[in-house]
């Protein structure tokens, strides 16, 4: 009997030694949840794999191996075929699936790989290559065997069941989210913070976000295009609180009382206090991000320390030591740059001076910023939030 699974190795929690229950029925827990209302799934474990049965005859895995593929924690994703264990019944389908190959991928070239874990099983990993190479190449004369460079690899495990497969799709590797704490993420519009959330979510901490805007100098349409940044992150962590603060009060009082070259650090240190704040009482226990050093005047080493001065968090700056291209280069891979790249104005760019200090002293900083209302100005823009939840596009 043949049945079709999915395949799903696991990476970094089988080094985990007496916790790995732990992230793995975390893991298998969030892979139930990215295939929620595909149909009915048996889940197996076996060692550093997953196999995923479903239930229903018209199961949609293209959807379920995209959505598997976004799962932390997951190193790649399978499709295989599940038959008996016995040679004749692994030669059969084995044709059958090498024919569907050949049909569609036109390929010419191929080679076996085997393992067996069923040690009771009579014949050795090489002989079963060999034997079944032969049998393939008997039944297609199109077809001949290159062991360096194939068209197609046949994989064929001999377990308890025996899978063979030919196909495997690369996943992000991590740890399954939700194992190590909570972090707030601030989401620009930008190309980076995006990227710096993904890479922190992939370490397997649950992401909140927080985004500043300052209505009506940024448009609904910016907001529009945060929101759908976020739901862009959600396909990989199922679900983010996305906390909007209204900032252009703020904005406009460092504006009149602050002088003009010292704008934009006022303004980034706001930005990490109310963050903070808001992490503080979401169980957020780090900020996170898309700082790189050098890239704008409000990144350069003095900038960075006199933002970071204001918090007590952690801030995970996982883009830190990245260049521009390597950060583009993600974001093309986690499907965030098109959005990233839509032409809506940040907050950050309406208030903006011509020639800001890139060596800010925290001393001045503080002085100007004694003359605004701190207090008042930070109260009003974290009441004023407005909490979405997202969740992912489900396709
Ligand atoms: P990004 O591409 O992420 O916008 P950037 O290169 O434009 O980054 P800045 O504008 O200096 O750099 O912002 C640095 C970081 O500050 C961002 O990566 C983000 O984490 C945070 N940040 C900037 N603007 C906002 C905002 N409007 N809301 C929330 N966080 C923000
Ligand atoms: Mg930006």
């Amino acid at each position: 009997m043949m049945k079709n699974v999915i395949l799903v190795r696991c990476g970094e929690i089988i080094l985990k030694g007496l916790n790995r229950p732990v992230f793995e029925s975390k893991l298998i827990s969030n892979m139930k949840k990215s295939l929620y209302g595909l149909g009915k799934i048996d889940v197996i474990k076996s060692q550093s794999r997953i196999y995923i049965e479903p239930q229903d005859g018209n199961y949609d895995f293209e959807t379920a191996m995209n959505r598997l593929s976004k799962v932390f924690g997951i190193v790649s994703v399978s499709p295989v075929w599940k038959i008996d264990t016995d040679f004749e019944t692994i030669k059969e389908h084995a044709l059958k699936m090498v024919g569907d190959l050949v049909d569609r991928m036109g390929y010419k070239t191929f080679k076996v790989e085997t393992k067996r874990g069923n040690k009771r099983f009579p014949m050795e990993s090489p002989e079963i290559s060999r034997e079944l190479g032969a049998h393939i190449l008997n039944n297609f004369h199109s077809l001949s065997v290159d062991v360096n460079n194939p068209d197609f690899i046949l994989y064929v495990e001999v377990r308890e069941s025996s899978y063979i497969y030919s196909e495997i799709i690369p996943a992000n590797g991590g740890m399954p989210l939700g194992t190590n704490g909570k972090a707030m993420l601030l989401l620009s519009g930008g190309i980076d913070s995006p990227v710096a959330g993904w890479m922190i979510a992939k370490r397997g901490v649950e992401l909140e976000a927080v985004h500043f805007y300052s209505y009506p100098y940024t448009s609904e349409r910016a907001k529009e295009k945060v929101i759908e940044l976020t739901r862009i992150l959600s396909a990989y962590c199922s679900e983010i609180k996305l906390h909007v603060v209204p900032f252009t009060e703020f904005q406009l009082e460092i504006n009149e009382k602050c002088p003009q070259d010292e704008m934009t650090i006022i303004m980034r240190r706001a930005m990490m206090m109310i963050a903070e704040k808001i992490a503080e009482k979401s169980g957020a226990l780090a900020l996170i991000t898309g700082e790189s050093v050098g890239q704008v005047a409000s990144q350069t080493l003095h900038s960075l320390a006199a933002t970071n001065a204001v918090v007590h968090m952690p801030v995970f700056r996982p883009l830190i030591g990245m260049d521009k291209n390597e950060v583009i280069d993600i974001a093309r891979k986690i499907d965030t740059f098109e959005t990233s790249i839509l032409p809506y104005e940040d907050c950050c760019t309406v208030f903006v001076a011509k020639h800001p200090k890139t060596k800010p002293q925290i001393k001045r900083i503080e002085q100007s910023e004694s003359k605004l209302d701190w207090d008042t100005l930070m109260n009003n823009a974290i009441e004023n939030t407005e909490v979405l939840t997202i969740t992912p596009n489900k396709s």
